[in-house]
Order: structure tokens, then C-alpha cells, then sequence
């Protein structure tokens, strides 16, 4: 029996429209065949009756010429002889049954009388009472039936001698065409509700089908989902048809689908840039590693004989050494910094001494490459709960940067404000500038603009990401504007207590105000690089490959 039940949604829909047609035709038809069954009967019956009584007229017709003068049932209820051989003639009673009754037919004749209810009683005279059987064939859509009626003719007073008489006749088994109508009024039913069931199985299959597909498309699209396509969707157009609970489950879907579908993406570009961390550590690391066999090498040999030679080569191998060292600690901070490993010494410090004691230590090298390196400071002490420390590190990579990419005879401007969240730090510079396309990169880990070329070092692409965290880490905002050929500003703006924001780090403003035809790109995040106000890194000796400066 289960096999029977169709398991999908949509056939189980159309079989229970189809079923509930069916039952509500068949009912109807039920009633109307009943209904018009017992009315043919009565019909039948009336007209029964009435050939009956016409019948009785014949017979009354014929029996009072046939007594002549006599009367035609005497005293004593006695039928008149001649009535009794005209009535009872086989020629004239099967001209009765055949003719006129289309019954068998009973024929009665004697005295009558009326009760006080007003029926007339007919009581039989001895010979009075003549049969005939129906013996014609029945016409087209006739056939007999089991009906019976009487009808009574008089009562008649034919005669002074004569007494009240009358007629009854009794019809049974007349032909009729109830029989044939009701087979074709049940046939054409039959037929409407065959039509009407098919018409209901196509209707009720458009009907489940529109009702399903909504639904189809659900559950097509979690197959999908399923088998990884996680781009897959349930179509607008579909959910828009879908009855609410339909639509809603699928909106639902989608909602969860596409969360998923960011979640996995996060992942993946994690992921991947985890192995582009990797494979740009390795890069990095290949290059003083390179330097230093190569050192190596070349003091085992002849150039190790030679006291001056030796001096210059271990130099470049110490130079090596140190970039290494920086490389590492950068990567460790970095690491720290980002898996939220490193815990800040937060002190309600005066912000003021943290920056100048970063800008102090950047004036030799600002002063070595004749760069101007001015700074201003509020009057009044600035308290901002910080890390001095870390903060110095930011103040350090911003300025290191600017003194990098500012051409000699340019100028570095440190500003600090207060602000309204707390204080703002400005580091701009009359430098080589950012190219839009570049700024929004310039915060990533390893990554190195292509004015680093130009500028006087080549770095290693962690000073800003370091920057970025620890600003994160203080629930900070870092923005950049920039100007190819006209210089960059950095501005840092710090909270009062980070403490107090709740979601820290807090995450990069969407995007700075560019500057009038320049550019500029927001972040909230970074890392540190060297201690405290690093301000030079290591450079390269002559053995360590050209120009290379690691700024911090
Ligand atoms: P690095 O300086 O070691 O290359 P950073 O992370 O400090 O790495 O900087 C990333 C890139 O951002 C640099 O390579 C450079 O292209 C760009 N940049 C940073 N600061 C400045 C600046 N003041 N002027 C111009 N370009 C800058």
C-alpha cells in the first residue's frame, strides 16, 4: 500500500486534489442519480394513474351503450350480461393493455359507493373482473417495470333500476422509459466527472507544481550548496511566487548561504595569504642568507688571506647578521601582534614625550640625508592612556618612511593635536607620493610600492603593517592622504582609553578624503617593527647588495 503513495510533494498534492474531486463528483452524482430516480418513479406512477383512469373511461364508455335500456349493474350487483361479453372480450382487453394502458391490465366492473372520506369503492360484480397482459413489443427506450397503480371510474348512475356502478382498473408492469433516461443521464454524469477528473488532475498537477517549485528550487539549490557550489542560490524570480513560509525558508537559505559563502572566502584568502606570508618570508630571509655564504665563501678562499679584504667581508657579513636579526624580530612582533599574543603597557602617559623622544631619534638620519624634520607639539600635556613604547614604534615607522621617500632638501612635518576622540598625530612629507592604485595595498604585510625604488631604500614591506596593528591594538584609526609628487600624510588618531572601546582593535575607516587630486586609503591596524623609535634600520654593506635599507 505505501507503495502506492507517490513520495514526491508535488505528486501528493495533485493525487489529493484529484481524490478530493473525485469525492465531491462522486457524492453529487450519488444524490443527483438518486434524486432523479425518485423522481422518474413518480412520474412514471402519475401517468400510471392517469392511463388507469383513462382505461376506466373506455370501459364505462363502452359498457352503457352495450346495457342499452338496461342498467348496467343491476340490484344485487349484478353486471348487465352484454357488458359483461363486450368487456371481457380478448380483442377489446388487449386493445386496453396494448394500446392504451401499455400495462397489464385488470378490469373491475360492479357496484360502487363512497366513503365518508370521499374514496369510491368499487366491489366487483361476479364476472365483472377482466385481465389482459401487455403482449405488444416494447418501442425503442422502452422496457417494463415493476409499477402499479389503480384508478377508479364513477361512481355512474346510468338507469332509475340501475345502481351506482363504476370502474376500477389496476395497471402493473407498464412500459416505460424511466429505465433508458436514467442509464443515459448516468452515463453522461459518469462521463462529466471522468472529464471533470482529468481537468482536476491536469489543474491540480499546474497547481503543485507551482506550489512546488519554490520549493524544487530550495531543495535543488542546497544539492548544489551541497556539492560545493557555494555561489549557489535559490533564484529571486522563484521566491517571489513562493507562498510566505516557502519564501521565507528560501530568503533564510540564501541569508545562510551567503554567510557561508563569506565565511569560507575569509578562510580561504587567510589561507592564502598565510602561504604568501610564507613564501615572501622565505624570499626575504634567501637574500641575507644568500649574502652571508657568499662572504663566507670568499673568506675561505684567497680574499681570506688579505687583512683588508677580510675586515670588509666580515663587515658585510655583520651588516647581514643584523638584517636578519631585524628581519626576525619584525616577523616575531609582527606575529604577536596580529594573533594578539603581545599585551600593551597602556599608561595614562603625556603623549607629547612618547612622540618627541620617536622624532629625536629620527633627526640624525633626517639630518644625513638633508631632510627637513620639524615637530609640533601641543602646549599643554596631552594624556592618552598608550603604550609609550609601541606608539614610539609608530611615530618611528611613519617618520622613518617619510624621511625615505622625501628627496633631499624636502621636509617632514610631525604634528600632534588633540582631538576629539583624543589626540591626532600627522606625519606629512613633500615626498615622491603614493599612486592611488597602490594605496589601498600599502597596509599589507611584505608589500613595497614601486616609488620604493626610487626612494633610498628599498624596505621589506612590514614597517606599515606593524603600524597598522599596533593602531588597531590602541582602537585607533590610521589614514593616509597622498599626492604623487607632492608627498604623503599619515594621520593616527588615538583614543583616549582604549580600554573603553569595546570592540578592539577597532578595524580601518573605509577610506580617507583624498586630497584635492590625490589619494587616500584608511586602515586600523598595525604591527611593530623595532623597538621603540627605530629609526634607521641596518644597510646594506658593499657585500650586501647595493642601496638596500630596511626602514622600520
Ligand atoms: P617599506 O617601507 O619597508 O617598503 P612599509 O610597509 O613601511 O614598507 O611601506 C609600504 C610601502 O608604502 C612602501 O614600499 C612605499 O611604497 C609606501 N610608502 C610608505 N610610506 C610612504 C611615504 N611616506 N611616501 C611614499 N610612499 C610610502
Amino acid at each position: 500500500m505505501g507503495r502506492l503513495v507517490p513520495r514526491s510533494f508535488r505528486a501528493r498534492l495533485t493525487l489529493t486534489v484529484v481524490a478530493l474531486v473525485a469525492a465531491v463528483l462522486l457524492v453529487v452524482s450519488a444524490i443527483v442519480v438518486n434524486r432523479l430516480d425518485a423522481y422518474f418513479a413518480e412520474q412514471e406512477e402519475g401517468a400510471l394513474t392517469a392511463r388507469a383512469l383513462e382505461v376506466g373511461s373506455i370501459v364505462a364508455v363502452v359498457a352503457v351503450p352495450a346495457s342499452g335500456v338496461d342498467p348496467v349493474v343491476e340490484a344485487g350487483n349484478t353486471l348487465n350480461a352484454t357488458v359483461a361479453d363486450r368487456v371481457s372480450a380478448a380483442s377489446f382487453l388487449s386493445f386496453l393493455a396494448n394500446a392504451v394502458a401499455k400495462a397489464d391490465v385488470t378490469v373491475e366492473i360492479g357496484g360502487a359507493s363512497r366513503t365518508s372520506s370521499g374514496t369510491v369503492i368499487v366491489t366487483a360484480a361476479p364476472g365483472g373482473t377482466a385481465r389482459a397482459a401487455l403482449t405488444a413489443p416494447p418501442e425503442v427506450r422502452e422496457s417494463r417495470e415493476t409499477l402499479r397503480a389503480s384508478a377508479v371510474f364513477g361512481p355512474v348512475q346510468s338507469g332509475e333500476l340501475s345502481i351506482p356502478w363504476g370502474v376500477k382498473v389496476t395497471l402493473s408492469n407498464p412500459y416505460t422509459t424511466r429505465a433508458y433516461t436514467l442509464a443515459t443521464v448516468t452515463t453522461l454524469l459518469a462521463v462529466t466527472v471522468l472529464g471533470a477528473l482529468l481537468a482536476a488532475l491536469v489543474m491540480g498537477a499546474l497547481i503543485a507544481g507551482r506550489f512546488t517549485r519554490p520549493l524544487r528550487r530550495l531543495s535543488e539549490a542546497t544539492h548544489r550548496f551541497g556539492g560545493g557550489d557555494l555561489a549557489n542560490r535559490v533564484p529571486a524570480a522563484d521566491i517571489g511566487t513562493a507562498y510566505t513560509e516557502v519564501t521565507d525558508l528560501a530568503r533564510q537559505f540564501n541569508l545562510m548561504a551567503g554567510r557561508l559563502e563569506e565565511s569560507v572566502g575569509l578562510v580561504r584568502r587567510d589561507r592564502d595569504r598565510s602561504r604568501e606570508f610564507l613564501a615572501d618570508v622565505s624570499h626575504e630571509l634567501r637574500t641575507p642568507i644568500a649574502a652571508l655564504r657568499m662572504n663566507t665563501e670568499l673568506l675561505q678562499g684567497q680574499a681570506g688571506d688579505d687583512s683588508a679584504t677580510r675586515r670588509e667581508f666580515l663587515e658585510s657579513s655583520r651588516v647581514q647578521l643584523e638584517r636578519l636579526d631585524w628581519l626576525a624580530q619584525n616577523l616575531l612582533d609582527l606575529s604577536k601582534l596580529e594573533s594578539g599574543l603581545l599585551a600593551l603597557d597602556l599608561r595614562p602617559d603625556d603623549l607629547r614625550t612618547t612622540v618627541e623622544s620617536a622624532v629625536e631619534q629620527a633627526e640624525a638620519a633626517a639630518r644625513r640625508r638633508e631632510v627637513g624634520l620639524s615637530l609640533e607639539l601641543p602646549e599643554s600635556p596631552l594624556r592618552i592612556r598608550h603604550d609609550p613604547q609601541r606608539i614610539g614604534q609608530v611615530v618611528g615607522n611613519l617618520v622613518g618612511n617619510a624621511l625615505k621617500f622625501t628627496p633631499r632638501g624636502g621636509h617632514v612635518l610631525v604634528a600632534l593635536r588633540p582631538h576629539r576622540d583624543g589626540a591626532q598625530l600627522e606625519v606629512a612629507d613633500t615626498g615622491v607620493g603614493i599612486d592611488a592604485a597602490e594605496l589601498p595595498h600599502i597596509f599589507e604585510r611584505f608589500y613595497r610600492g614601486s616609488s620604493a625604488n626610487e626612494a633610498r631604500g628599498s624596505g621589506s614591506g612590514l614597517g606599515l603593517a606593524i603600524v597598522k596593528s599596533i593602531v588597531d591594538m590602541h582602537a585607533g584609526r590610521i589614514n593616509v592622504e597622498s599626492r604623487v609628487g607632492h608627498g604623503s600624510t599619515f594621520s593616527v588618531t588615538l583614543v583616549r582609553d582604549p580600554r573603553a572601546v569595546s570592540s578592539a582593535p577597532v578595524g580601518a575607516e573605509p577610506g580617507g578624503t583624498p586630497a584635492p587630486g590625490g589619494a587616500s586609503a584608511a586602515s586600523g591596524a598595525g604591527t611593530a617593527g623595532e623597538a621603540a623609535g627605530a629609526a634607521e634600520p641596518p644597510t646594506s654593506g658593499a657585500a650586501g647588495g647595493g642601496d638596500m635599507a630596511i626602514s622600520s
